[in-house]
């Protein structure tokens, strides 16, 4: 057996997985209880009536294209979110195992593991240093039980790349001792390529991707897993069969599609733009103590009074995420990059909060 699977629970190793009615598109179904007609007005193609296509093949080779891996080492499912409860629901046992985490960083992994009943680590990444990853001190907090390491590039919310050597030096640390996740959700608005090059290297790292941010596709859910086939084929075992609805596998096949993929790479250009004009605004702010460097679509801001700013946005018809629970963000403010009117209008907002005209 490959020994990243030695890792996984041992009664998902031996489950038997639900037997979903078989795919047979060349027969007429008559096997899974459905209605044999259509919805009036159901606009789709293969039928709201009929139970979707579990991993279906054309959109499974249509991302292994996208992403640059062979379908055998994707999983597709309802966002990001579901390949991290994946992991941790087919890796680690309640009351025993746990999962590292460095904060501050997205908050679904600690959740995740509190669902699951798994235990926590916590590694902070290091402030001074710009929120770099610490991986010599989470190589030395690895003990038995920890399954699964969860790093987030670029990091929301600190919005930083964590260093690829550093990442690499930990999938070989751990290897056969822990999977190493490497959440790339924003990695398409940073300069910086995907880690799924190194996947044929190491058989216990996990690459999370997503179509909800840079495709402009959130309320379809649909995110990628790409890993060793062994672990896709183990997690393939723990999804619910018919995972993705029709209306997203169709919804996704059409908006990855060349064109679109060419009006997502134009978009991702003109948010970096207003990224950087955002930031040299926001630096000008006496609110602002300090906006950090971010590759993702976002900025985190420091401020002289986060509650001032949060009530300017709110003044000015925007809402900004506050993750001041989060350790070393006691000031810190994260503010999606928007349109640029209304980036104007935040900045409008904060600068008039402050007595100043923006
Ligand atoms: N990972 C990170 C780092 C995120 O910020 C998010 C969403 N905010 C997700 C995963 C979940 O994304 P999805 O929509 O694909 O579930």
């Amino acid at each position: 057996m490959n020994k990243v699977l030695q890792l996984a629970r041992p009664d998902i190793l031996t489950l038997q997985p639900y037997q979903h009615a078989a795919w047979e598109p060349s027969l007429e179904r008559l096997h899974a209880n459905e209605m044999p007609w259509r919805a009036s007005e159901d606009a789709t193609t293969a039928g709201l009536n009929r139970y979707p296509e579990p991993q279906p093949a054309e959109l499974v080779a249509h991302l292994a294209q996208l992403y640059g891996v062979a379908p055998q080492n994707l999983l597709v499912g309802r966002g990001s979110d579901e390949g991290i409860d994946l992991l941790v629901r087919a890796f680690c046992r309640a009351g025993r195992d746990s999962v590292l985490i460095c904060p501050p960083t997205f908050g679904m992994y600690k959740v995740s593991a509190r669902i699951q009943g798994a235990g926590l680590i916590e590694v902070p990444l290091l402030k001074d240093n710009g929120f770099a990853l610490d991986a010599r001190s989470v190589a030395a907090a690895w003990q038995p039980g920890v399954k699964l390491v969860f790093l987030c590039t670029p990091n929301n919310p600190t919005g930083n790349l964590l260093e690829r050597r550093g990442i690499e030096s930990l999938c070989e640390q751990l290897a056969d001792r822990a999977i190493v996740v490497v959440d790339e959700a924003y990695v398409e608005f940073s300069e910086r390529a995907s880690l799924v090059s190194e996947l044929p290297r190491f058989a216990n790292l996990v690459i999370l991707r997503t179509l909800s941010k840079a495709f402009a596709l959130a309320g379809a859910r649909c995110g990628t897993l790409l890993a060793h086939q062994d672990i896709i084929e183990l997690l393939g075992r723990v999804i619910t069969p018919y995972a993705l609805p029709t209306s997203t596998i169709e919804s996704v096949l059409k908006f990855t599609d060349a064109a679109h993929c060419a009006e997502s790479q134009r978009r991702i250009q003109a948010l970096r733009e207003e990224r950087s004009r955002l930031r040299d605004y926001l630096q000008r702010l006496p609110l602002i103590r300090r906006v950090w460097p971010s590759d993702a679509n976002f900025l985190l801001v420091d401020c002289s009074d986060a509650d001032r700013v949060l009530q300017a946005a709110i003044g000015s018809g925007l809402i900004i995420r506050d993750p001041r629970s989060q350790p070393g963000l006691a000031n810190s403010l994260r503010i999606s990059i928007g349109t640029p009117e209304q980036n104007a209008r935040l900045v409008r907002g904060i600068a008039a909060a402050s007595g100043q005209a923006a």
